[in-house]
């Protein structure tokens, strides 16, 4: 896996050529969201990219927050973070799991990036004292940062997912932008509509009116859908392929079936047998090659055949809203599992267990049980205590144990309490006025927190690591250096390392400088596999390169379950 360090952010103010020519796929939800339509862009990037074209993937979110890092993840779904540090939507972790690439900064943007930087100009005078205005002001950035992210990325087709429908007042700028990419070179974008027919179990008949007034909804801001991405619980036939495309004036080839399947990981393999791919590049006038997604559908029969079930337990805080949101929440954990599970020839049954039950009493035995625990991410207080002795328990029973960010920096806490005997340890994010801050805040945060600049200031995005030899991690990865991406405000306090050292847990990874603790571990000696990571492996996590840790983990959970 390259571990390699993107830092660029985005690229100013900085104006894309006009010579190079380049293809645009805008994709746009119609009917109702949450149909797949970042599973549709993914898939059809992938197979485009199969083709032998370089493909960039754009997300637009039309909300006002500049990045997605101040969103609640139980309502938004999980914040993904990029090797540039950029916060943003679970999609950009969808588009690099399946293009098994990284993506950059410039491949996103949100109503509150565009609006801030048109402000900003307009604070700096640089429309010369003309009224700045929505149209043509904010949509012309708009169309520079379409051509921004096509053109640095170097790529040769741009797939641009504008998030929600198209009927929401907040994308009707971005959509707008299209239109004029469009009018402007005619030849080079196309529109694809993800629509959803319903099947009403009354009538058990699939519906095309919604999906036919989506599309006409789509001509009233003067655009034509060019494709028809028909998700619903069953195939759609040819008597309604042909239906829609009479009354939407596309061609029936453009209507594709996309009926509901086990894994997002058959859309891909659904997309190339309906031939989605062929007809993207005929609209677009590029060249039709082969497509093979043999490495990808060997990938999927693997995530089938997976022999035995092993169990997973994951404990944390934002499970409280139902099993609907949680697992949105930690899509890239999931992900992560899942990949691993495959490489290892199992199945990972994951559990999501609050971590408040194991705060008080008994409750925490039940985690016997189980072949391996995670504690991932997180912040605040909510159900701390009960992560604390979820890990515990974890470490005395020599339960295979993987700790993610906010999890390693509780088992540095834990450690510390229980076998260092430092009773009070604590972090300071939970317990300002702690007498042993082990887990303390870096003093460049200090000011940001005094000052309320929570939004794009905590230590994020990729960072490398330098791996001790004889460790789990060094063996796991096989390098003496990694790129990993973080997202978290506080640190391992330098003052304690030597002492945790010296009582037997090790720092396997450091900052090359040697201050920042990056992974922490017990020797296999005393426990089959006890490590945690201030960074989140799981953003680098790929279908087709699983995550060396993860692995390990996996590895030692199989292991447990014999
Ligand atoms: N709350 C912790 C911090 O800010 C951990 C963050 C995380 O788990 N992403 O340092």
């Amino acid at each position: 896996m390259a571990y390699a360090r993107n830092v660029k952010k985005h690229s100013g103010h900085r104006s894309p050529s006009k010579k190079k020519s380049h293809k645009y796929l805008f994709v746009i939800g119609g009917v109702m969201s949450g149909v797949g339509k970042g599973i549709a862009s993914s898939s059809i990037a992938l197979i485009l990219q199969n083709k032998g074209y370089k493909v960039n993937t754009v997300k637009v979110d039309p909300y006002l927050n500049v990045d997605a890092g101040t969103m609640n993840p139980t309502e938004h779904g999980e914040v993904f973070v990029l090797e540039s540090g950029l916060e943003t939507d679970q999609d950009m972790g969808n588009y690099e799991r399946f293009l098994n690439r990284p993506l950059s900064a410039d491949d996103y943007m949100t109503s509150g990036m565009v609006y801030a930087h048109v402000i900003e100009k307009e604070r700096n005078l640089e429309y010369k004292g003309k009224c700045v205005e929505a149209v043509p002001h904010v949509r012309d950035e708009i169309i520079r940062r379409y051509r921004l992210a096509g053109e640095l990325s170097g790529s040769d087709v741009s797939v641009i997912e504008i998030g929600g429908t198209v009927g929401d007042f907040q994308n009707a700028l971005f959509i707008e932008a299209a239109r004029i990419l469009k009018v402007e070179r005619p030849e080079d974008v196309m529109f694809a509509l993800v629509s959803y027919l319903p099947v009403p179990g009354t009538l058990g008949e699939m519906k095309t009116r919604p999906t036919q007034n989506a599309v006409h909804q789509l001509n009233s801001y003067g655009v034509q859908a060019d494709m028809v991405i028909a998700r619903s619980t069953v195939a759609l036939d040819q008597r309604r392929k042909e239906k829609i495309a009479a009354s939407c004036n596309i061609s029936a080839e453009y209507i594709v079936s996309a009926p509901d399947v086990e894994s997002v990981y058959d859309v891909p393999l659904n997309f190339n047998k309906e031939k989605v791919g062929s007809v993207v590049v005929k609209k677009l006038g590029l060249s039709d090659k082969q497509t093979s997604l043999s490495e990808w559908a060997t990938f999927v029969r693997k995530v089938k055949n997976g022999k035995q079930e092993v169990s997973i337990a994951v404990v944390g805080k934002y499970f409280d809203t139902g099993d609907f949101v949680l697992s949105d929440a930690y899509l890239s954990v999931i992900e992560a599992i899942k990949y691993s599970a495959a490489e290892v020839g199992v199945t990972a049954r994951i559990s999501w267990l609050n971590a408040k039950k194991f705060e008080k009493g008994n409750e925490v035995k039940e985690l016997k049980k189980y072949h391996g625990i995670i504690v991932p991410g997180g912040f605040g207080e909510t159900g701390i205590e009960g992560k604390i002795n979820a890990i515990e328990y974890a470490r005395v029973n020599k339960i295979p144990y993987f700790g993610l960010c906010y999890g390693m920096q509780l088992m540095v806490i834990e450690y510390a309490r229980n076998v260092l005997g430092i009773e009070d340890a604590h972090t300071v994010e939970i317990h300002p006025k702690t007498k042993n801050p082990v887990i303390d805040v870096m003093p460049e945060q200090k000011n940001l927190i005094a000052k309320k600049q929570y939004g794009g200031t905590m230590r994020l995005g990729s960072y490398v690591a330098e791996l001790a030899p004889n460790t789990i991690a060094r063996r796991a990865y096989g390098a003496e250096q990694v790129y990993e991406r973080h997202r978290h405000r506080y640190e391992v306090n330098p003052a304690y390392i030597e002492r945790i050292e010296k009582g037997g847990l090790r720092f396997s990874g450091k900052s090359p400088d040697g201050v920042l603790m990056e992974i922490a571990e017990l020797s296999q000696q005393e426990h089959p596999f006890f490590v945690g990571t201030q960074f989140h492996p799981e953003f680098q996590a790929r279908p087709l390169n699983p995550h060396p840790l993860f692995t390990a983990f996996m590895q030692a959970a199989k292991k447990r379950k014999k």
